[in-house]
């Protein structure tokens, strides 16, 4: 077992299960062992890659997407901040789309919110020459207008798991079975923050909430709603918690997330709903495929554009991003788009209303 997985097993020994949040906390971040907290796991050798590594494409079109949005809401002065930003690529292709947005860069401050000391190196070495402000949690950012993107980073967000029992709900939770960390199931209890899962779950079935989401939707909503800006959450997922997706990824491949804690990516399918319900006084737009939203955005003239310099390798590894990106059978429709705003405030290019069906306000 990891030095993660003997510390982990003591305390569960001597005070017993551990929620799945607790365990996820501690694999991902605890400061000694953590996986994010020791480790660039999208470097050479990582164990993932994501879709600002696969192509500076994605960054491109995002960028313009919240410069516009920028635009539309009369170009103030504000914050342009990144949560989970990684090795910071994306925000440096965000920054170099933008160049040429007259204003852009003089009116914003770049703020990056990242947990891990090793990452924000890595994000410090790419960004050089950008003036970027560093911060451990999205409720430090500054109070201006703001106009926030975050990639595959409420994924990584500390799940809880809950399996319906009657009328109530059955935790999953960590402990020990013949002296292995293992999934248990906690006694049945009623709980007020599944009332209403009751009427679309059946006997069994596993939910998922995130604790964690909630504070950083309320400091976006907060900070939006009061001066203006737009949030951009692009991740895997769907509009309401259906069922286990808790999983563990290493060296490209699935893992069992309780083998060696702290030496796996674990993530959890997105709950967009939950975070748009997290989001008073926001108004969201209809859940947004990426690989929809990328061609929205103009990804195929770009992806031509870039093509015309590039022969052989170069050029088949560029087309092989782009379909990555957007493909429907790749990451086009796996993982969505969700924007935030304000009342009022138009949406940004590439997203559309929610549909009333959708609609949580
Ligand atoms: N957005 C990047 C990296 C995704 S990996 C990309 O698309 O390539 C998840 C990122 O979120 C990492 O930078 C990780 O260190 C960060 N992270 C995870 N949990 C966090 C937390 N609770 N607070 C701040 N950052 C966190």
């Amino acid at each position: 077992m990891s030095p993660l997985g003997e510390i982990l097993s003591r305390r569960i020994a001597a005070t017993g299960p551990i929620t799945l949040a607790e365990y996820m906390a501690e694999c991902l971040l605890n400061p000694q062992h953590g996986y994010y907290a020791t480790r660039d796991p999208l470097g050479a050798g990582g164990d993932f890659t994501t879709a600002p590594e696969i192509s500076q494409m994605f960054g491109e079109v995002l960028g313009l997407c919240l410069a516009q949005s920028w635009l539309d809401q009369g170009a103030p002065a504000g914050v342009l901040a990144e949560a989970g930003p990684g090795r910071g690529t994306l925000m440096a292709d965000i920054w170099r789309a933008t160049r040429g947005v007259p204003g852009f860069h003089a009116s914003m401050q770049v703020h990056l919110v990242e947990a891990s000391p090793v990452l924000q190196r890595a994000q410090a070495e790419r960004l050089a020459g950008v003036p970027v402000t560093w911060h451990a949690h999205v409720d430090d950012l500054p109070q201006a207008p703001l106009w926030f993107i975050a990639n595959e980073f409420f994924d990584a967000l500390p799940i809880r798991q809950f399996q319906r029992a009657g009328a109530g709900w059955r935790e999953v939770v960590v402990g020990l079975a013949e002296g292995r960390l293992a999934a248990g199931l906690s006694p049945a209890a009623p709980l007020a923050d599944l009332a209403h899962r009751l009427a679309d779950t059946v006997e069994g079935e596993v939910v998922e909430t995130c604790p964690a989401a909630r504070p950083v939707m309320q400091a976006l909503a907060q900070r939006i709603a009061a001066q203006g800006g737009a949030a951009l959450i692009v991740d895997y997922g769907g509009w309401r918690s259906r069922g286990d997706t808790f999983q563990a990824v290493r060296g490209h491949a699935f893992a069992d997330p309780f083998a060696e804690p702290g030496c796996a990516d674990l993530t959890a399918h997105v709950d967009f709903q939950a975070l748009a319900l997290a989001a008073p006084g926001l108004v969201a737009s209809g859940l947004t495929p990426q690989g929809d939203l990328l061609r929205a955005l103009g990804i195929d003239a770009r992806a031509e554009r870039l093509a015309q310099r590039l022969t052989g390798a170069a050029l088949e590894q560029h087309l092989a991003a782009h379909r990555r990106l957007t493909s429907e059978a790749e990451m086009g429709r796996v993982f969505k788009a969700l924007a935030l705003v304000c009342a009022g405030a138009p949406l940004p290019p590439g997203f559309a209303p929610a549909p009333a069906v959708e609609a949580v306000r």
